[in-house]
């Protein structure tokens, strides 16, 4: 499925630089006119250096890891997000590794401290059998994003103060995510909300929103904050028994803050035939549909950010 849309002129600006730079970008793909805010000037190429073979799947404790982490972190140093504290790492064991969650913030404008923490894990299957599992869309894509929604929040604050939390060893369990509720570098009770991303590039038209069955209150706010929105956004995948299917309460990195009473908001795809497979590549990803989803969730966020205020 191809889609297509508009921004306002003066949040135009073309694709062909990030193209150009993505080289392992297919033709078709770079054909593409793209329209996009300029936040995003970096958006898939964030995602096309992640995802690549140098990164080896981004498994913890791997060499392949720890250049994804250097990357990251120049990045967030770029961007004017700064740590917690004196280091963007925050380590911590696993049964087979030392992990390492990577925590940034952007100063909010409210006088009042609360935070939304934005998550997206890092880590992917690394290599197995000689095969590279590039996780592009698990979970580069939502990393790639997050990268792109800090770039618009520091150009433009939330109300709320916003902590990037790029976290690690997901796949073994959701250790990152669990590691930071357990030891919170910000008051837990001063989050309001968890904006989490896992696989948010391949729609095919429909972007999950979740979790606003344990917090009603979302429902309305994401409903009218996407009633125009590029791709179509459906809530729900958040309870036992739903005729969508499977419930993704506790699927990935937002479950840990379910779990201490924060609110959530899980962003994702269905999956896909790519899923958890060597298969997940950059070049399998359409920068139209990853574009429109981005432009969305940043749309949500800002329309959730004013509602809780
Ligand atoms: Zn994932």
């Amino acid at each position: 499925m191809r889609l297509r849309f508009v921004v306002p002129a003066v949040m135009r600006t073309g694709l062909a630089v990030a193209v150009a730079a993505a080289t392992t970008l297919t033709a078709e793909a770079a054909a593409q006119d793209i329209e996009y805010p300029a936040s995003f000037d970096r958006l898939l190429q964030d995602l096309s250096v992640l995802a690549h073979d140098s990164m080896e799947g981004r498994a913890p404790g791997t060499p392949g890891s720890a250049r994804a982490r250097v990357f990251l972190i120049e990045s967030l140093k770029s961007i004017g997000a700064a740590p917690i504290g004196e280091s963007y790492e925050h380590g911590f064991e696993t049964a087979n590794a030392r992990a390492v969650n990577i925590i940034a913030t952007v100063p909010g404008r409210d006088a009042t401290k609360r935070y939304i923490v934005l998550t997206a894990h890092y880590d992917h299957q690394g290599v197995r059998g000689g095969v590279v599992f590039n996780g592009a869309d698990d979970n580069a894509s939502g990393v790639a994003a997050a990268l792109a929604i800090a770039r618009d929040v520091v150009a433009s604050p939330l109300g709320a103060t916003l902590v990037i939390a790029l976290v690690d060893a997901e796949e073994e369990g959701l250790l990152g995510a669990k590691e930071f509720v357990a030891q919170p570098p910000i008051p837990l009770g001063q989050i309001a909300l968890n904006v989490n991303l896992d696989m948010v590039s391949r729609t095919a038209g429909l972007l999950w929103a979740v979790g606003a069955h344990h917090t009603p209150a979302l429902r309305p706010v994401i409903e009218e904050a996407t009633a125009n929105a590029p791709v179509t956004v459906r809530q729900g995948h958040d309870r036992a028994g739903a005729p969508e299917g499977a419930n993704w309460t506790n699927s990935s990195d937002h479950a840990p803050f379910h779990q201490a009473g924060i609110p959530f908001v899980y962003f994702g795809v269905e999956d896909h035939a790519d899923y958890h497979r060597p298969t997940d590549d950059f070049e399998n990803i359409d920068p139209v549909e990853y574009v429109a989803s981005v432009r969305t969730i940043l749309t949500v966020m800002r329309a959730l950010d004013e509602a809780l205020r």
